[in-house]
């Protein structure tokens, strides 16, 4: 049985079908449409030499035992934001089927070395706010303590959700036992941006995962009447933050792949007669290396500091979150753009794209593992994602699983000679 691109595309419909409402997929983590999916999912497995289980966060493990026990992993997620769209994390998990299929029909159900398959738990952290949660358990870099107390929207805890599921929160992180033998982890996922649209391509190579710095900033000036006090007195905290607000875009332009966002700003008292005595705004900023990063944060607090002494007013900065860029395996990333190059000649130059991820994945947690990590990006229409109208050129799909299951071939033989 040969790969079969087209099967995957009908297979991303089926589930559409099977969990989409008229505002888009609805396949949110630890829910009922969920487990449907997971389960409509199991039943694609049975005629499948493979063996199956969950792991201690939730992880499902499709095993396809080869010659040598060294395994070669391929995944994605079937949970979607609310209203979400029909490809991202499915198509991973689909695609990762189509090409397990072909090695277990190519080497007779017994390849040269173990493909395993998993469909990740709650990548997009819909529910509770916590994104890549199997992922980052598999990694061991997950932390209970700061899952304890977590509530969905209706007051119903994560612990007691996953106990419904069958996961016990306090062992979550015996999920590592599943990183034995893991010699490399791919994973094939819509762009989510509009990149490769502009560039006329449909496949590119993923140099990483961004890495990010999540701040609060707060201007103080001082509260006054807006009838009485005149211009050149006040001291107004929007004004120094609107500044920022602008001048985050030359600060990201100086770095070429950077991106810089304020998106969000609240005013005190906010109200229509008074000058804006307290503002405060938070600053995401992005970028894939760690040295651009600290520089454009640096920048922004110089910027934010003399906006504050222009306005009159005082700056304080506390940081909400950050994570390091995580870069994939180089040779792995050597590897993806010859397939692309290989299997879609016809479509792209001869300098294969790579791309940095702006979104966070899996294949980050995976990477940070120590696990050789690559990923393959596919384009999407208008860059759009977290959407019902999420969508990719039909033929692109086709392509993109050709692609990726040339990206497995030429892993298993890169794991192969790595051994020898
Ligand atoms: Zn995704």
């Amino acid at each position: 049985m040969p790969l079969d691109p087209k099967r995957t595309v009908s297979e991303l419909r089926e589930l559409r079908d099977l969990t989409a409402d008229h505002n888009g997929a609805q396949r949110v983590a630890w829910t009922e449409t969920w487990l449907k999916a997971r389960e409509w999912f199991q039943a694609k497995l049975e005629s499948l030499p493979v063996e199956q289980h969950l792991d201690a966060a939730g992880n499902r493990w499709v095993t396809l035992p080869g010659a040598s026990p060294e395994a070669l992993l391929l995944g994605g997620h079937l949970d979607s934001v609310p209203n979400g769209g029909w490809l991202d994390g499915s198509l991973g998990v689909l695609s990762s089927l189509e090409v397990l299929r072909r090695f277990a029909s190519e080497f007779n159900g017994r390849p040269p070395i173990t493909i395993r398959l998993v469909d990740w738990a709650d990548e997009e952290g819909a529910r509770f706010g916590r994104s890549l949660f199997g992922s980052s358990a598999f990694a061991g870099t997950h932390s209970i303590e700061a899952d304890r107390g977590r509530k969905d929207k209706d007051g119903i805890s994560l612990e007691e959700v996953l106990r419904e599921c069958g996961i016990d929160m306090e062992h979550i992180g015996d999920a590592a036992s599943e990183r034995k033998n893991a010699s490399a982890y791919l994973e094939l996922h819509i762009e989510q941006g509009p990149v490769l649209e502009q560039m006329g391509l449909p496949l590119a190579a993923v140099l990483g995962t961004k890495g990010v710095e999540r701040h609060a900033i707060t201007f103080f000036g001082q509260e006054a009447h807006s009838g009485s006090t005149p211009m050149a007195v006040r001291r107004d905290a929007l004004a120094a933050a609107a500044k920022l607000a602008l001048e985050i875009r030359p600060i990201a332009a100086r770095h070429k792949d950077a991106v810089s966002t304020i998106g969000s700003v609240k005013t005190f008292p906010g109200i229509v007669t008074a000058v804006v005595g307290r503002c405060e705004a938070t600053l995401d900023q992005r970028d894939l290396e760690p040295a651009v990063l600290a520089a454009m944060h640096r920048e922004t607090i110089e910027a934010s500091e003399r906006f504050a002494r222009e306005e009159g007013c005082t700056v304080t900065w506390s940081r909400i979150w950050n994570i390091e860029p995580i870069p994939f395996h180089p040779e792995l990333i050597q590897l993806c753009r010859e397939a692309i190059s290989e299997v879609a000649s016809h479509k792209v130059p001869n300098e294969i794209p790579c791309l940095p991820s702006g979104p966070l994945h899996d294949a980050a947690e995976v990477s940070r593992a120590g696990i050789p990590t690559v990923m393959m990006f596919v384009q999407s229409l208008g860059g759009i994602s977290h959407n019902k109208i999420e969508d990719t050129k039909e033929e692109y799909i086709e392509l993109s699983v050709a692609a990726f299951d040339r990206l497995a071939m030429k892993t298993v033989a890169w794991i192969q000679n790595r051994g020898q």
